[in-house]
């Protein structure tokens, strides 16, 4: 399977990142391998070697079917369960990477940098209209509502789908809203849909 993830979908977090909010052109891809999927609850243990580690909030879909140059209208068929995940991020190496003119998918795809929830099933959410949040030992740091995503999950699906073949249990991490920072040892993270937590791990 693989992991598809899509930056600077969010204005305010695209502000923060860099001080641009415009909408792009097309939807920004990148993958991570599935090396990097932490599940179930399990202590994410901080790679301090690699500087700066980021939380990243974010709506995470399933891919339920094959498909390829899948049109947006019928994107909604090709997935069936969401949950909340966090994107990990090494932030200095990332930076780093991209001053260089590098490709930076190491910043983004290191071991347990995928971390996800528990899947629910789609229809019982309204995607185009569904609050999110993560807090950090119990302080809200991040929410959002999928409304703001500059692409939709559909609109990701289509143009993505032109590229890559879609697969069953393909996963799409949809960006992340404003607010992203730093963990540290000992902090512990809960990702909810409105008042429902999907998301209860633990940094070590
Ligand atoms: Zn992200």
């Amino acid at each position: 399977m693989k992991i598809i993830a899509v930056g600077k979908n969010y204005a305010a977090h695209a502000m923060e990142f860099d001080g641009t909010g415009e909408k792009p052109a097309s939807p920004m891809i990148f993958m991570k391998p599935d090396s990097s999927i932490l599940k179930n609850g399990k202590h994410f243990y901080l790679p301090d070697w690699l500087g700066r580690i980021d939380y990243e909030c974010e709506i995470v879909v399933r891919i339920n079917k094959l498909g390829r140059s899948i049109p947006a209208r019928f994107a909604h068929r090709y997935y069936d369960a969401i949950t909340v995940g966090i994107d990990f991020t090494a932030r200095d190496l990332q930076r780093q990477l991209i001053a260089q003119g590098a490709p930076w998918e190491l910043s983004k795809g290191f071991d347990c940098s995928a971390v996800l929830g528990e899947f629910r099933p789609v229809e019982g959410y309204d995607l185009s209209n569904l609050d999110f949040s993560l807090t950090i030992n119990d302080e809200t740091v991040q929410s959002g509502n999928s409304s703001q995503m500059l692409f939709s999950v559909d609109e990701i699906i289509e143009y993505v789908s032109r590229f890559c073949t879609l697969k069953t249990g393909d996963l799409i991490f949809t960006g992340t809203p404003a607010g992203v920072g730093p963990v540290k040892i000992g902090d512990h993270l809960r990702g909810y849909f409105g008042d429902e937590k999907v998301l209860d791990f633990r940094v070590r």
